[in-house]
């Protein structure tokens, strides 16, 4: 058995963008999936709780499921053209959407997709394109403006612009944040990109082999990173502010989920190990207001006692 997902709390409040980030391979879409109850056999959610607005999604019947799923959250996929149906047109997508949630008259679902279209700087002129003539920002933007449909509370996004180019990633991003400003609803955002979601996201959530190894604001994580993963991803991208600094990035590779480190999780690629890194289980510490960070170097007591002298 992989746990591909271990032991993760987070919670993101309304109209709050969350960035989840890490390697390819960390368990950041498996998260996703498994918070909007997506996740397709033999994965399974085998223990705990996802809260949405008080109601637990782990125990709801796929009936149930339904009628949440665009109405209070959605998701928008990481690949448009994979998860748009090249024989419809972008129109007839979205009525389907529509209709399989509310009865509308055909002229008010047109009037509500042109009007979502527009939301997303597409001109309604392509409700009668196929995916294939759009660009893909703009097959992105159609995913989006699906994901709006019925204006939920929560939309997550998984890498939404990882097949765009840095001019048509930016621009997305900016689209997606100036909705949320408008419409209020939270974003969980998964990425792998830090550079990407440094002026959009209000939190973030690093994920490292199934686990979070730090949760803080993003002006703490980027001002004063505190475990060695993220350090490690922050030196790993050029920053287009300060003094030049070589790039280091993370030696190493992610682990196999099939058989992970003992103890910490990272000790086999981590510059500070320490003797009992590879020995327990590291808890999440708090070392500054509802910071957490995943790491022994923030416990008083293991520091005590290693007496390490690590240079942080
Ligand atoms: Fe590195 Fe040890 Fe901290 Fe893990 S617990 S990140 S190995 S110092």
């Amino acid at each position: 058995m992989v746990r591909a997902v271990d032991g993760v709390n987070i919670d993101v409040q309304p109209g709050e963008f969350l960035g989840l980030v890490g390697e390819s391979g960390c368990g950041k879409s498996t998260l996703l999936f498994a918070i909007g109850r997506l996740l397709s056999e033999p994965a399974e959610i085998v223990s705990g709780d996802v809260l949405f607005k008080g109601t637990n999604l782990v125990y709801l019947k796929e009936k149930q499921l339904r009628h949440l799923r665009w109405r209070g959250f959605s998701v928008v996929m990481q690949s448009a053209m994979n998860a748009l149906n090249p024989v419809l047109t972008v129109g007839a997508q979205m009525a389907d959407a529509i209709e399989a949630h509310e009865r509308m008259p055909k002229a008010a679902m047109k009037r509500r997709s042109a009007e979502l279209l527009q939301m997303v700087g597409i001109d309604p002129i392509h409700l009668s394109s196929y995916p294939h003539q759009l660009s893909g920002g703009m097959r992105q933007r159609a995913m989006i403006a699906m994901a709006l449909v019925f204006t939920p509370d929560l939309i997550m996004m998984d890498e939404p612009t990882s097949a765009l180019d840095v001019v048509a990633q930016r621009s997305l991003m900016r689209e997606i944040k100036t909705l949320q400003e408008e419409l209020h609803f939270a974003t969980i955002f998964v990425t792998h990109d830090m550079a990407l979601v440094r002026q959009y996201a209000d939190r973030l959530a690093i994920m490292y082999a199934g686990q979070i190894v730090e949760h803080a604001s993003t002006n703490e994580i980027f001002d004063d990173p505190k475990h060695p993963y993220t350090r490690g991803l922050l030196h790993a991208y050029p920053s287009l502010f300060g003094p030049k600094e070589e790039l280091t990035g993370i030696p190493g590779r992610p682990p196999d989920l099939r058989t992970p480190p003992t103890g910490c999780r990272f000790h086999p690629r981590c510059p500070y190990v320490m003797e009992i890194c590879p020995k327990e289980d590291v808890p999440l510490y708090s070392p500054r207001g509802d910071d957490l960070v995943r790491c022994f170097l923030f416990s008083n007591e293991v520091m005590t006692n290693e007496r390490a002298s690590a240079p942080l």
